[in-house]
Order: C-alpha cells, then sequence, then structure tokens
C-alpha cells in the first residue's frame, strides 16, 4: 500500500520507477535493471566496487515488471553481442579486412607528399 500523506525516510522509500512511496517491507532495493550494453557496464561496475549507492528501491509491482524487462534485456544484449561476432567472423571470411588494409595503405601512399 502507498504511503499518504508525508513520507519519513526512516521508514519509508521512494520507487524509483513509478515514484511513489511505500513501506520498506512492500519493495526491496536492488541494482538498476539490465537494458542493454551501457547500463550492463554501469550495473557490473558498480557490483565489482560495491558500489551499493547505486542501487535502487522499487515497490514488488515494479519489481516484478522489471525482472521481466531485465530478462529481456539480458537476451537482446547476448543477440547483440552473437550477432556482432558473426559480422566480425562473415567480414573476415570475406576478407574485407585485408581489402581494407589494401585501402588503408593505398591512401597513406597517396598523402605522402612526392619528391
Ligand atoms: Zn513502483
Amino acid at each position: 500500500m502507498p504511503v499518504e500523506g508525508l513520507p519519513d525516510p526512516a521508514l519509508h522509500r521512494l520507487c524509483r520507477r513509478c515514484g511513489t512511496w511505500y513501506h520498506l517491507h512492500e519493495g526491496s532495493t536492488d541494482w538498476p535493471p539490465v537494458t542493454g550494453l551501457i547500463s550492463f557496464i554501469q550495473v557490473r561496475s558498480g557490483q565489482l566496487l560495491e558500489r551499493t549507492e547505486r542501487m535502487q528501491f522499487r515497490c514488488r509491482g515494479c519489481f516484478d515488471e522489471q525482472a521481466r524487462k531485465s530478462k529481456s534485456g539480458r537476451r537482446s544484449l547476448l543477440i547483440g553481442l552473437i550477432m556482432l561476432a558473426l559480422i566480425v567472423a562473415t567480414c573476415w571470411w570475406l576478407g574485407v579486412f585485408d581489402e581494407l588494409e589494401k585501402m588503408l595503405r593505398q591512401g597513406m601512399q597517396q598523402q605522402r607528399p612526392r619528391r
């Protein structure tokens, strides 16, 4: 049940998602959900450095919803990484990097002043 009237920071917490004050036992403090590469890095670095101030309180309803979203976020991150690996592998297989190297060398040779 959301807090009515003036909230007391010692007893209540503001849900970071819906912006409603709740009693401490009506939600939990956890790391923000991973929705992509940037939030993944932020959360992982926060966990490694134990930066608990980055943790956020969320009410139970928002927590459940974000847990679902976080799952799909992690999945899309994984798919993104696999796609990137496939693109790099395909480029390598097609010899794109050799072509790029050739182009870069030619470009550098053209830039050199002729004597
Ligand atoms: Zn909420």
